[in-house]
């Protein structure tokens, strides 16, 4: 474990993701102070290690067109610094190299015709991860948003019951029956004002994407509701998170249909029963079985699978891999277990810390689906992912969920109704984007509802 201590403090925020993450390999104790100084545009980085104050120097060039620029090299050679040090000294490494951040696709797109050699020789990034990462991306180039296309994003925070591991603002549908009609009517009138936006502004919309929580879990009429709102932005995906098996039922399923959506998410995680007990779901994994048996001729069907749940060995998530491949869902994204504040896996202790494992379980996923004609569309990393690893979303051709690509490369304006969502506006000229976030908890959204759309109307509607 790293005590780490840096003079500066400007970056230790980030510079301690990377540090928790070399954390989780290495098998000894030992200090860590970061000095840095500049000479014009030359920054001078040293980092001592160790009782015996091993010291290690770099110098680097910092010249930049601006101060952003200026302030992200420097973040990144005070990483590298770090990353190559603790590696001479320790003997550790790190799948991603010192690369932190949740995207990167995203960067290896803006680093140009030089990134596949940055990520591998100044990034540290293991062959095996940039090949990956390099074929994500070139995979959803042809799906990549023109600059025009906006999406539309709807969330629907009730769930049958909540996940062991879940984070999300969630809440479990029987303890908040009454808080159901309450929401939906502020998310039509939501919906309705985005409507005006989309029409006033003459906006093209790609796709819709009803997420969750699992929007299938509220009652249909409701559901039919918010669905038939959607209906008029036309998109050419129309997505919804039905997420768990348990929810899902033939009427249901006829209202997705009627209302013309494309594409559901059946999320088995594992297809391990004992495993599913283990995490708080109340189903069993034949019943995701059924469920995609039923929906699969009508949508295109996304399927969520965990690897490191606890309890599971490599034996169990191959089976759940192999189970997968079997049903030959369009999309199938292997997530690796993260566990933020708020899980109640979290809260009670639990720790996924076997590295190899966690490879291993990634490695055999990407081999199985590869090898059955799946391809990698979307990626993205969280900062307490089991083995610093990775989440990816693999497709068969052709059936790449663009909604996905979007929301991780971040080149398309969400209009975003529902608690906890997050409109943005991308500013493809100068790529920017800015954002509008309602209120988090469903019943401050719906108390607040007055002041969430003052603020969406300020935010769509106001000149730039
Ligand atoms: S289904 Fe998803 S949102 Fe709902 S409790 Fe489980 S992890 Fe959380």
């Amino acid at each position: 474990m790293i005590n780490f201590i840096a003079i500066e403090d400007n970056y230790t925020n980030d510079l301690m993701e990377l540090v928790r993450a070399l954390n989780g390999r290495l098998d000894k104790d030992f200090d860590l102070s970061l000095k840095y100084e500049f000479d014009g545009d030359r920054m001078l980085v040293s980092v001592v290690l160790g009782e015996e104050n091993r010291t290690y120097s770099t110098e680097y060039d910092v010249t930049a067109k601006d101060k952003m620029e200026r302030k992200r090299l420097e973040k990144r050679y005070l990483k590298e610094s770090i990353y190559n040090a603790v590696v001479n000294y320790a003997d550790v490494s790190l799948p991603y190299g010192c690369l932190t951040g949740i995207r990167p696709t995203k960067l290896f797109r803006e680093l140009g015709a030089r990134a596949r050699d940055m990520f591998e020789n100044e990034f540290s990034v293991s062959k095996k991860k940039a090949d990956l990462v390099e074929t994500t991306v070139r995979v959803q180039e042809p799906v990549r948003n023109d600059g025009d296309g906006h999406d539309v994003f709807v969330f629907i925070p009730f769930c049958p019951t909540r996940c062991a591991y879940c984070s999300f603002v969630s809440v479990a549908i029987d303890k908040q029956k009454k808080l159901i009609e309450p929401y939906v009517n502020c998310l039509l009138q939501e919906i309705e004002f985005l409507k005006e936006v989309v029409e006033k502004k003459a906006l093209k919309i790609r796709t819709v994407y009803v997420g969750g929580g699992t929007p299938t879990s509220i009652p249909t009429e409701y559901l039919d509701k918010i669905l038939s709102a959607l209906v008029p932005f036309k998109p050419f995906e129309f997505t919804v998170e039905a997420g768990r098996p348990d929810t899902i039922n033939s009427s249901v399923l006829n209202v997705l249909k009627k209302n013309g959506v494309t594409r559901i998410s059946v999320n088995p995680q594992t297809f391990n029963d004992a495993t599913l007990e283990r995490i708080g779901r109340r189903h069993k994994a034949e019943m995701v079985e059924e469920v995609y048996r039923e929906a699969k001729d009508d949508f295109d069907v996304n399927m969520d699978l965990i690897a490191m749940l606890p309890g599971e060995s490599l034996e169990d998530f191959k089976r759940t891999v192999d189970k997968a491949v079997e049903l030959d869902a369009e999309n199938v994204t292997v997530h690796t277990l993260y566990l933020k504040k708020g899980s109640a896996l979290k809260v009670d202790g639990y720790q996924s810390v076997d590295n190899d494992t966690a490879e291993k379980m990634v490695d055999y996923a990407y081999t199985a689906l590869t090898g059955a004609g799946y391809v990698p569309y979307y990626m993205y990393r969280q900062k307490y992912t089991s083995g610093n690893l990775e989440n990816v979303g693999y497709a068969k051709p052709d059936k790449i969920c663009v909604y996905n690509v979007d929301i991780m490369e971040e080149d398309t304006s969400i209009l975003a109704a529902g608690a906890a969502a997050i409109s943005k506006k991308w500013d493809k000229s100068i790529n920017l984007i800015t954002r509008n976030a309602n209120f988090k908890e469903p019943l401050e959204y719906v108390k607040h509802f007055d002041t969430v759309m003052e603020r969406q109307r300020a935010f769509w509607l106001e000149e730039e």
